[in-house]
């Protein structure tokens, strides 16, 4: 069996996850990080075709159009989407994709691709600490930073549809919780695999 599987990585920007994907990366195999189109604006540093491919309104949607996208969503009031074709490569590859993604993209994974894929909501001990994080991080301007604030609030509420939870405290502690994750993510079986395997099993 080398199907591959899906991890979701979902929480408020600030909670660090492109911290803990990044230092996590080398210990846990290989894996496929699905780099997500936007319309947002890139911050100081980001790359296109790194962190994002970045892309005007016009452009994303016409991607949206042409059945491009696994899944899209607006946040914080631009659109942020997962390409399908990499990601479908990736898995007959049979290797881990990983997301990192909003909670209404997890959803729309969930009610596509539920039977191969698992998920985490990475968040901060306290919404205070969130603040001081958006804040430190030091990349956007206080009117996004109280946008992303109010939308942490909203996307909190949504942890219960999530198999883990991590709390982004201790940065080491909350790195190897995500390298067991990663590893238990890897071993999840579709049904369709369940079923095939039984069939031999019995043959
Ligand atoms: P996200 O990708 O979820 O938006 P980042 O990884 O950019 O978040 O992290 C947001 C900020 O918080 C960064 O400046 C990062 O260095 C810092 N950070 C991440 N984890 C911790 C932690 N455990 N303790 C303190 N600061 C942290
Ligand atoms: P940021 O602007 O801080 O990079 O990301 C803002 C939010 O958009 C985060 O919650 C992030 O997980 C989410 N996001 C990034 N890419 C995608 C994507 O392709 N689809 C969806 N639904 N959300 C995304």
């Amino acid at each position: 069996m080398n199907e591959g599987a899906i991890l979701v990585l979902s929480g408020p920007s600030g909670a660090g996850k492109s911290t803990i994907i990044q230092k996590a990366s080398k210990h846990i195999g290989s894996f496929y990080f699905s780099i997500s189109t936007t319309t947002r604006a890139p911050r100081v540093g980001e790359q296109h075709g790194k962190e994002y491919f970045f892309v005007s309104k016009e452009t994303f949607k016409k991607d949206i159009e042409k059945g491009h996208f696994l899944e899209y969503a607006k946040v914080h009031d631009n659109y942020y989407g997962t390409s399908l074709k990499p990601v479908n490569t990736a898995l007959q590859e049979g290797k881990l994709v990983i997301f990192d993604i909003d909670v209404q993209g997890h959803t729309l994974v969930r009610q596509k691709l539920d039977d191969i894929t698992t998920s985490a909501f990475i968040t901060p001990p306290t919404l205070k600490e969130l603040e001081k994080r958006l804040r430190s991080r030091s990349t956007d301007n206080d009117k996004i930073i109280e946008e992303r604030i109010e939308n942490a609030k909203k996307e909190i509420l949504m942890i219960k549809e999530y198999d883990f939870i991590i709390i982004n405290d201790d940065l080491e502690k909350a790195v190897n919780e995500f390298i067991s994750i990663a590893n238990a993510a890897r071993l999840k079986r579709s049904m369709e695999d369940k079923k095939d395997f039984l069939k031999n099993w019995l043959a």
